[in-house]
């Protein structure tokens, strides 16, 4: 009985040996919750949890080889389903839940038990909330219902209180950038980077590689280690929000740093440690002041992508600080 041996789950020992114990002394809830930060790996436990549960091995649990683990592992499983927020309205509408009530109260296809992960379930909108309730209230046969969620707020105190909630613990930043050397390949300095950076979220690291923000990050960076710089700022595209978000952010980790070396910190505090020498020849052109200043402004900006404010506004700001 040993999910993390045979999946590519990074840390949550304590999590999953809890979860293990349920399933092991026949004491499995009829829901449970997952709650903790975005990106540590939260889905990937709900899903090899399933494969657990169902899995056809008398030992070995989930053995990845039986019928069961290979359906649930590429979703063919008529006993599994996962429920995301719509794309679009980034919410969980009301259809899905009362196609869970449906499903949950049919017969079982061909498993232990049905699995129902609801992934973002804090995006579930009142009406979903209140469908969903009555499932959960009223629990028929081997339904296994996984709420996944990084925050209770606006999660009705009546849903969270029907199920068994499971803390999951942010990732060790150790953890994090050894699988990002293991795994993808990526040398000490940039995995200890963005293991940093992320703040140990596994999934957004892996965002950061997937989508090349690494090489937008250089060009940033490049930028600001100039000295004449006026006009420099690397082209944004000014329909893609989520790029000046991420620009901003990058710029915000750039500053910190650069105060806390001002400042005296020890190194283990610098996030871009990848380019701690341009660092500290940085932070003399400044004053701690001067960091204040820069590092309100950019979070105001960052306020501004939320209240909509024209793309363009941001950027044009964004250059007076490189200026
Ligand atoms: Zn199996």
């Amino acid at each position: 009985m040993d999910i993390k041996a045979r999946s590519n789950i990074i840390g949550h020992k304590n999590e999953i040996d809890f979860l293990t114990t349920l399933y092991v002394n026949k004491k499995l809830p009829s829901s449970l919750m997952f709650l903790g930060p975005s990106g540590i790996g939260k889905r990937l436990v709900a899903i090899n949890y399933a494969k657990m549960i169902n899995c056809s091995s008398d030992t070995n649990k989930p053995c990845n080889t039986c019928q069961n683990c290979i359906k649930i592992e590429n979703n063919l499983s008529p006993d599994f389903y996962i429920i995301k927020p719509e794309e679009k309205k980034n919410v969980i509408r009301i259809d899905e839940a009362r196609n869970i009530k449906k499903q949950s109260s049919a017969s079982i296809y061909e498993s232990a038990y049905r699995i129902f992960i609801i992934d973002d379930a804090q995006k579930m909108n009142f009406q979903t909330q209140n469908a969903l309730l009555k499932t959960l209230e009223e629990p028929i046969g081997n339904n296994l219902f996984i709420l996944i969620s990084d925050s209770l707020t606006g999660i009705f105190d009546t849903i969270v209180s029907r199920c068994y909630v499971v803390k999951f613990m942010p990732l060790a930043i150790s953890d994090v950038s050894n699988h990002l050397i293991n795994n993808c390949k990526m040398n000490k300095e940039t995995s200890n980077f963005l293991a940093k950076y992320t703040g140990g979220k596994i999934g957004e690291a892996i965002r950061l590689v997937r989508t090349d923000l690494l090489a937008r990050r250089s060009e940033i960076i490049n930028v600001l280690t100039k000295r004449s710089r006026i006009n420099n700022f690397p082209e944004v595209n000014l329909s893609a929000k989520g790029m000046i978000r991420d620009d901003i952010k990058f710029m915000l980790s750039w500053f910190r740093d650069l105060l806390l070396v001002k400042t005296g910190q020890r190194e283990e505090f610098i996030i871009n440690i990848d380019r701690m020498a341009e660092i500290e020849n940085c932070a003399k052109w400044y004053t701690v002041s001067d960091f204040y200043k820069i590092i309100n402004d950019l979070i105001s900006y960052e306020d501004y992508i939320d209240y909509n404010v024209n793309s363009k506004i941001i950027r044009d700001n964004l250059m007076t600080i490189v200026k």
